[in-house]
């Protein structure tokens, strides 16, 4: 498949703050090529056709069906993307990915089994396995064959992952006995073979492939808000003998195989999360045109056309943060020199882009929440029972914020990776933002007179990076090595910085789209527009309570002057613009951009 970005200097992971790109170099939904439209067509029919029809006996437990639906998506080449065809995969690029991942989502139980299999089993054994493992479990995973599963959660460790108790003890013959128990596994009552995390000799983290054969006990199915269809159980481990060469990766490695495997999975549930959203869309659009009170269908109220309009502009914002992320990761691959069967080029570019993941599962699984908080909302008593599927998938996506690192971690992940890579050198931040200092001492620069379309937005863009490194610059000078006791401030800048990537994002489809002369070009400006706008509400909020646990007297007064300086958004009729996209919603019955 070709290549699906023509970054010609590829931005490094985190870059985006420092610098403004070209809409030219980001990769966009807009850019699909017909292959990758053909995958997830392909993808949407399978869960459309032969999932969702089952799901109640899924929800009943039925793990046979789980087996025959995994190798049906084996069957139609969905397992095996990230794999080359030399193990049995197919090879192709994370835009393919991002779309499988977005349309598996309409199933979100039928989901995790399936992202269980294929990011959390088949991901770890093609990227750490040896050649003997991956000849002998990758072919029978990717034909859906063997069922995998990811054991790494214990009881006393969830995001404290490194904590597990769970011991491999060495035997004379270089074998290992497990001991120990792991929670809350998805896809644990019926896997064969299990990627588990234990302590060798109680010290050493390290991952280990474990055979069900081996000796390993499930645990009872768990009562679970949602994810009714999804297996979820503890795994059971009383002295369970390991051959020797069941070390995935090496002894005392564990970390290297959790976090590289973790990168890829957030960005995964972030493009599940997103494509959630923009599904869901059409369930809200629907009903507001059917459903009537007061003698008129409800969205024809501002009230309604006020939610719906909102779930375009974060579907949006999510979606074109995702595709941009895609692209880097395909182009930065595409950069680096790499047999067609090494993974080593993969796990490099995802590390490059762990901070775009972390944001990917965040912004996704939250903007989820929202639409689908409010399609219940929509709905009104009829979202609230079982005869629609709104409750159900209300229930079913509350885990995201839990799993692959909850939303908290990840939101300390994403500055305190910013300022590691500062530190290292990697990432110019500190350089930058001693200029921002000098800059905002001086006198005030001449306005830009760009009066081209999206002119606002991009002033207001480059506004947020420069508050974004007001924040870390002014957090890393007054807190110095104690930064990460500070995890309030930590997620003020979490959230800057998000906004920053996903507004930039926007900002940059809503260009390519308007400079491409893409259908309904003038609704990408719209939703870019409107989440721009909100995003200087929350980035001047952000930092003003950030930059108040930091200073006070006449310092904070001072960075509260610099702040007003840098972020004078004069607000849009943001009424008019969610109504139009409303509006388009209701007359397309789904999310405007599908
Ligand atoms: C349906 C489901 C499926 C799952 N599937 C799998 C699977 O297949 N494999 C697997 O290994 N695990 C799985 N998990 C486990 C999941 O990854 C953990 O639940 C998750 O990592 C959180 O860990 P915890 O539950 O122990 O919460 P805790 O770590 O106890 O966190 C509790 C709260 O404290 C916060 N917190 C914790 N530490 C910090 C900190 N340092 N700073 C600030 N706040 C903090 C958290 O953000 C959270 O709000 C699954 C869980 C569920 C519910």
């Amino acid at each position: 498949m070709a290549t699906t970005t023509a970054e010609s200097t590829i931005l490094r992971g985190g870059e985006w703050l420092l610098h403004s790109s070209e809409p030219a170099n980001v990769f966009t939904p807009e850019q699909l090529t017909d292959e990758h439209r053909l995958i997830a067509r392909t993808a949407e029919a399978f869960v459309t056709n032969e999932v969702l029809p089952v799901l109640d006996k899924l929800e009943q437990k039925d793990w046979t069906l789980a087996r025959q639906l995994v190798r049906r998506a084996a069957d139609l080449g969905l397992l095996g993307v990230d794999v080359p065809e030399a193990y049995g995969g197919v090879g192709l690029d994370k835009v393919t990915s991002l779309l499988i991942s977005d349309r598996m989502s309409r199933s979100a139980s039928f989901g995790a089994a399936f992202g269980a299999q294929a990011n959390l089993t088949i991901i770890p054994v093609y990227l750490f396995g040896t050649e003997a493992q991956k000849q002998k479990y990758l072919p029978k995973l990717l034909s859906g064959e063997l069922i995998g599963a990811y054991g790494l959660s214990e009881t006393g460790s969830g995001s404290d992952a490194l904590g597990a108790r769970t011991r491999a003890t060495r035997q004379s013959d270089g074998s290992f006995v497990l001991n120990g128990e792991k929670m809350w596994i998805t896809n644990g009552g019926f896997a064969d073979l299990f990627v588990v995390f234990a302590k060798v000799d109680g010290e050493q983290f390290t991952a280990f492939l474990v055979e069900r054969g081996f000796g390993v006990k499930s645990g009872k199915e768990e009562h679970k808000m949602g994810l009714h269809g999804s297996s979820t159980t503890s795994l059971i481990f009383e002295d369970v003998k390991v051959p020797a060469d069941s070390v995935l990766g090496e002894v005392g490695k564990g970390h290297k195989v959790a976090f590289n495997v973790l990168n890829f999975a957030r960005f995964k549930l972030g493009a599940a999360c997103g494509g959630g959203a923009a599904n869901v869309i059409s369930e809200s659009a629907t009903y507001a045109a059917s459903r009537r009170q007061f003698g008129q269908p409800i969205g024809a109220f501002g009230a309604i056309k006020h939610k719906i309009g909102e779930m375009v502009v974060k579907a949006y914002a999510i979606e074109s943060a995702l595709y941009r992320t895609a692209g880097l990761v395909d182009a930065r691959i595409a950069a680096t020199p790499h047999e067609a069967s090494d993974g080593s080029a993969a796990v490099a570019a995802f590390e490059e882009y762990a901070v775009e993941a972390s944001i990917a599962k965040v912004v996704g699984s939250e903007a989820l929440n929202f639409v689908l908080d409010e399609n219940i909302q929509i709905h009104g008593g009829n979202g609230y029972v079982k005869d629609y599927p709104a409750e159900r998938h209300f229930r079913d996506a509350r885990v995201n914020r839990i799993f692959e690192g909850t939303n908290e971690i990840n939101r300390l992940l994403i500055p305190g990776m910013l300022i590691r890579r500062a530190l290292k050198g990697d990432l110019p931040l500190i350089p930058a933002a001693k200029a921002l200092q000098d800059e905002l001492l001086g006198p005030p620069q001449n306005l830009e007179t760009d009066d081209s379309p999206l002119a606002d937005e991009r002033r207001a863009v480059a506004a947020f990076k420069k508050v974004g490194l007001m924040v870390l610059g002014t957090a890393m000078q007054t807190f110095g090595q104690k930064l990460s006791d500070e995890q309030e401030v930590l997620m003020h800048a979490a959230d800057i910085a998000m906004d920053v990537f996903c507004a930039e994002s926007a900002l940059l489809r809503a260009q390519s789209a308007t400079l491409n002369g893409a259908a309904r070009a003038d609704l990408h400006r719209d939703a870019a527009r409107v989440f721009i706008n909100d995003a200087a509400m929350r980035v001047d909020a952000s930092a003003r309570q950030a930059l108040a646990a930091m200073a006070d007297g006449d310092t904070l007064r001072t960075l509260i002057a610099a702040l007003r300086r840098l972020i004078k958004v004069t607000p849009i009729n943001t009424v008019m613009l969610r109504r139009r996209l409303a509006d388009e919603a209701i007359r397309r019955g789904g999310y405007v951009f599908a």
